[in-house]
């Protein structure tokens, strides 16, 4: 089960951003959210693992991809049966959830508050129209399905959500069980339904961006949770206050430049980001590092790999 990359950003950004800064809490929420969302789809993971398929099936989760329109579809989780689909949609919501299906409303009182919700049985309903009207595009007959699964057992759904496919991620079996039972096993191809969604499949890139002069500079202590800065001292870096000392901070650095600002690095980039100020150093460094070198004289620059958190591991002397 793979992170969004906003939610690899939002990691990232979450450490780096000012102490100061004006948006400073307001990502740190943003991040918790993301996390929560996350536990809720291995909460849901772990439902659908226990469930013994009456079929072959298969689920894709955090599927994500762009319409023919430009806008973007976000899915928790398809499920794929010779018999069905089923799109989930996974909400951890606190309180008293109630619903005014007429006027398509969705709120929760929650410490004797009211608070309207982005309705998400319209947001899964519109994944539903999304999927059908592909499955007609590849001549598939399957019908699709959806559900809002609440991940939180403190959740209180109110009667009004009774007659809608919304219920506590303990209902899944049941409602899995259900279907198998209400239709028919179609003559559609589970395989190419995999590899049509698996060529549709569109990683969404993070929804913000950052300034760099927003950001903490310096290689910043793992063992001290990022809140202090790192000095280079004869090849590794030292953290004055917990006294940690390692070579491989340098490729964790990397990794949130990449993250936050791009793949391309020049010695002067390398220098602003990692807080040093002695380019005979800083070249050795970044030689020694062995990343692909491109440009020339004072156009150099280096490219930093998708998988550079995984060289410390290979690389360390
Ligand atoms: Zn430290």
């Amino acid at each position: 089960m793979q992170k969004s990359k906003h939610h690899f950003y939002m990691e990232v950004l979450a450490k780096r951003i000012m102490f100061g800064d004006t948006e400073a809490s307001a990502i740190q929420h943003e991040l918790q959210r993301l996390e929560a969302g996350f536990a809720g789809e291995m909460k849901l993971k772990q439902t659908l693992s226990d469930y013994s398929f009456k079929t072959d099936h298969h689920v894709l989760y955090n599927f994500e991809c762009m319409n023919d329109k430009g806008f973007s579809h976000q899915m928790d989780a398809i499920l794929v049966t010779p018999f069905f689909i089923i799109i989930f949609e996974v909400k951890l919501l606190s309180g008293v959830l109630f619903y005014k299906p007429a006027q398509h409303e969705f709120y929760r009182i929650h410490n004797e508050k009211r608070e309207n919700f982005r309705n998400p049985l319209d947001q899964v309903y519109r994944h539903q129209l999304f999927l059908e009207q592909y499955l007609r595009k590849w001549q598939i007959t399957i019908p699709v399905y959806f559900a809002v699964v609440i991940a939180n057992q403190q959740a209180v759904l109110d009667e009004s959500l009774e007659n809608f496919p919304i219920f506590h991620i303990s209902g899944v079996p049941n409602f899995i069980e259900n279907l198998y039972r209400n239709t028919a096993k179609t003559n559609a191809n589970m395989n190419v339904i995999i590899a049509k969604l698996k060529q549709l499949y569109h990683a969404l890139p993070p929804r913000r961006t950052i300034s760099s002069i927003r950001l903490r500079k310096g290689v910043l202590c793992r063992w001290c949770d990022y809140k202090n800065t790192m000095h280079y001292y004869y090849g590794a870096f030292i953290c004055n206050v917990c006294k940690a000392k390692s070579r491989d901070v340098v490729f964790e650095t990397l990794y949130h430049y990449r993250i936050l600002l791009g793949e391309k690095i020049s010695n002067r980039q390398f220098r602003e980001f990692f807080g040093m100020t002695n380019i005979k150093v800083c070249s050795n460094i970044l030689s020694r590092l062995g990343l692909e070198q491109r440009g020339a004289k004072k156009g150099t620059y280096y490219i930093i790999p998708e998988n550079i958190l995984s060289w410390s591991k290979k690389k360390t002397d």
